[in-house]
């Protein structure tokens, strides 16, 4: 891949370059807004602090592909249609929902995410099934009648009994990554259950980037990696940007996809747009990886405790042949830092259960203590930042933390809707 690396940058390189669009930080949100802006037109330099890709990068490990914690990308939340728009190839398979189970009650039972599935479970009433299967029916229009109100208010207003709060609120986690579903926006989790579910990337989510890098790269972006920008400075009508060692690029606009809003804002010098307060929590999930032989249960997702459990590979390919994969995860309360030696143990208890090889036995193990899954969630109450608030300034904003999709689909979508703009900008501005 011909990109620059600034840590080995030559003095005969120029060090002063102008475009029309700069973008901070190669993330999915960062290629896609760089890849989407040159497609249409536009003069475009990507910046990035390390090596493009940041959470969607994977890492190779014993002939095993790891993304950065257990990855998986919805069919229909947004971001596979955009990704597929500009060219790249997403493969990958589905988990078979025949293979999901729950620990329900201290016992583990299927866990029925069909209609039909649904009406024969044991885990439900006869009248929690009827609703179930109702919102099922037409889960988008379940989602817009929702209105602007917590899933555990909506579950009242529903007459939802506890079998199917439970139901819910372990569902709520496995879509959303959120240890507290119950205190989102109802019309969020119902929207992420009706996303029509989920893919796992043969090669890892490091195949999307890759594929992203040459398609950006054939539109004419050029590629600064290892170029941490360090500060953002506004001359008249422009914007200059300064990484570490000294290279400016004078843009017109620049999208800002470093990562959350709080490092938006400080680049910025200032939060004009309430972008921290409005994208409200960060989430953080602590996330084991474990290689090695296969186990008793492919998929087991727990209705008491925010645990999630489920086979990767062979259904993607990312474990050597003969070998399975897992990724187990469990999602964080807001503020957690993940440094309580519990939560590793609870990732340890949920493997045996499903009878994963012990650590001794395993071929791989990895443990992530709380890397961020999404650098905001959304809240009852207050409009999500949209990323183009200071559109007129020449500042974009993309990344997780910004519209109406969640996770990577947030930073795909609004990646996507800023290299748009950055684009429009540079037309009118020629
Ligand atoms: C454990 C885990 C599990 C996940 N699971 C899923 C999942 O199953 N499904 C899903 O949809 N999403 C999932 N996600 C979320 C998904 O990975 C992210 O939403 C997505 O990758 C975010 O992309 P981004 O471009 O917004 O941010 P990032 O990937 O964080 O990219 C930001 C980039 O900016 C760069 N940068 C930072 N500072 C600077 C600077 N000063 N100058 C230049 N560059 C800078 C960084 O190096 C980085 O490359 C998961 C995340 C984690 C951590």
């Amino acid at each position: 891949m011909s990109t620059t690396q600034e840590h080995t940058a030559d003095a005969t390189e120029d060090r002063t370059l102008t475009a029309d669009v700069v973008v901070v930080g190669a993330g999915l949100a960062g290629l896609v807004a760089a890849a989407t802006a040159a497609r249409d037109g536009a003069h475009v330099v990507l910046l990035d602090a390390r090596s493009a890709g940041g959470r969607a990068r994977s890492a190779t490990r014993d002939g095993f592909v790891l993304n950065e914690g257990g990855h998986a990308l919805y069919r229909d939340a947004g971001g596979l249609a955009v990704l597929r728009e500009l060219g790249v190839e997403v493969a990958g398979d589905a988990p078979p929902l025949r293979s999901y189970r729950t620990v329900w009650d201290g016992a583990i039972a299927p866990l029925p995410v069909t209609p039909s599935a649904i009406l024969s479970s044991r885990l439900l009433g006869a009248r929690s099934k009827a609703k179930l299967v109702g919102w099922y029916a037409d889960i988008g229009r379940t989602a817009a009648r929702a209105g602007d109100v917590a899933l555990d208010e909506w579950l009242d207003d529903q007459g939802a009994r506890p079998d199917l709060r439970r139901f819910v609120a372990a569902l709520g986690r496995l879509v959303t990554y959120s240890a507290r579903p119950e205190r989102l926006p109802a019309a969020a989790v119902l929207g992420q259950l009706g996303a029509g579910g989920v893919l796992y990337v043969h090669g890892g989510w490091q195949s999307l980037v890759d594929q992203l890098l040459t398609v950006a790269q054939a539109h004419g972006v050029v590629v600064h990696e290892h170029a941490p920008v360090v500060s953002l400075e506004r001359d008249g009508t422009r914007w200059i940007s300064t990484t570490a060692r000294g290279r400016t690029v004078t843009a017109t606009t620049v999208v800002l996809a470093a990562g959350g809003p709080h490092l938006a804002a400080s680049l910025l010098g200032v939060d004009d747009a309430g972008w921290i307060e409005r994208a409200g929590p960060v989430q953080r999930a602590s996330c084991l990886d474990v290689g090695g032989a296969r186990g008793t249960c492919d998929f087991l997702l727990s209705a008491a405790e925010p645990l999630y459990l489920s086979l990767h590979a062979p259904v993607a390919r990312l474990a050597p042949p003969g070998e399975a994969l897992y990724s187990l995860m469990r999602y964080l309360d807001a503020g957690d830092d993940g440094s309580s030696g519990e939560h590793r143990r609870s990732l340890e208890a949920h493997a045996a259960r499903a009878g994963l090889p012990s650590e001794a036995e395993r071929s791989l193990h990895r443990f992530l203590a709380a890397p961020v899954v999404a650098w905001g969630s959304p809240q009852v109450g207050v409009e999500r930042p949209t990323g183009l608030e200071l559109a007129d300034r020449g500042v974009l904003a993309a990344g997780d933390w910004i519209g109406r999709p969640l996770l990577a689909d947030a930073a795909i979508v609004s990646g996507s809707v800023a290299g748009v703009t950055a684009a429009r900008r540079a037309m009118v501005a020629a």
